[in-house]
């Protein structure tokens, strides 16, 4: 079956709803490690795609995820608006493949996280947004059959951000810190945990 675009409107609602209301947590992570807009910069990239996601809901999942990106790149800014729109832009042009959802999503998210390393020259312990998209791409590819997988890749993704802490920053704004950028969650990480955890309850909600 493939995701309808009620799942799909219901996934970028609540994943804009829980930016928005996360904005004030993500600067102020940002504050203490980069230069303070990371909420800002998310919050605004959300309400784009809110505004237009009847829009995107109605195209073909491939052509909606390549929007979403499109839109991210344009209105996010920072390092993280291109890395986001990289993520959502691979998963789409792999989906052009052939790769269906939910059925190829362990796939379709590996093709995106591919993308931001790439983009970012960038992988998983440097103390960024991959720092959670890597746990969560592992746990999509081992553990896709259990029943709490919702559940599963909630608790990854809110301890995989809150283990960004202790590591130093080598990647991006933070890493001008060194050392000094431990004691500190991730911003980008702690957006990516938001995003992960809103698509799963909208995902549970729809079953
Ligand atoms: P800027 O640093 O330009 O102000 P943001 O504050 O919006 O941009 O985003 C910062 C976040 O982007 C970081 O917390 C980190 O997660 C992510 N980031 C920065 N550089 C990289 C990179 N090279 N690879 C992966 N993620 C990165
Ligand atoms: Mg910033």
């Amino acid at each position: 079956m493939a995701i309808e675009s009620s799942m799909l409107l219901a996934m970028i609602a609540r994943s804009a709803e829980r930016i928005a209301s996360g904005e004030h947590e993500l600067c102020a992570l940002d504050a203490a490690i980069g230069d303070g807009d990371h909420g800002t910069n998310m919050k605004r990239g959300a309400e784009a795609v809110l505004d237009k996601a009847r829009e995107i809901s109605e195209l073909p999942a491939a052509a909606a995820l390549t929007e979403i990106g499109r839109m991210l790149v344009m209105t996010v800014g920072g390092a993280s608006g291109p890395l986001y729109g990289s993520f959502f832009m691979a998963a789409g042009a792999f989906m052009e493949k052939g790769a269906r959802l939910p059925e190829d999503m362990a796939e379709i998210f590996a093709a995106g996280v591919a993308a931001v390393g790439a983009r970012g020259r960038s992988r998983a312990g440097e103390k960024t947004m991959l720092d959670v998209l890597v746990p969560i791409q592992q746990i999509l590819r081992h553990e896709a059959g259990r029943p709490d997988i919702a559940e599963r890749l909630r608790s990854a993704a809110r301890e995989s951000a809150e283990l960004t802490a202790p590591m130093v920053a080598t990647k991006g704004r933070a890493a001008y810190l060194g050392p000094r950028s431990v004691g500190h969650v991730d911003p980008g990480a702690k957006s990516s945990c938001m995003i992960v955890e809103a698509i799963c309850d909208s995902w549970e909600a729809g079953l």
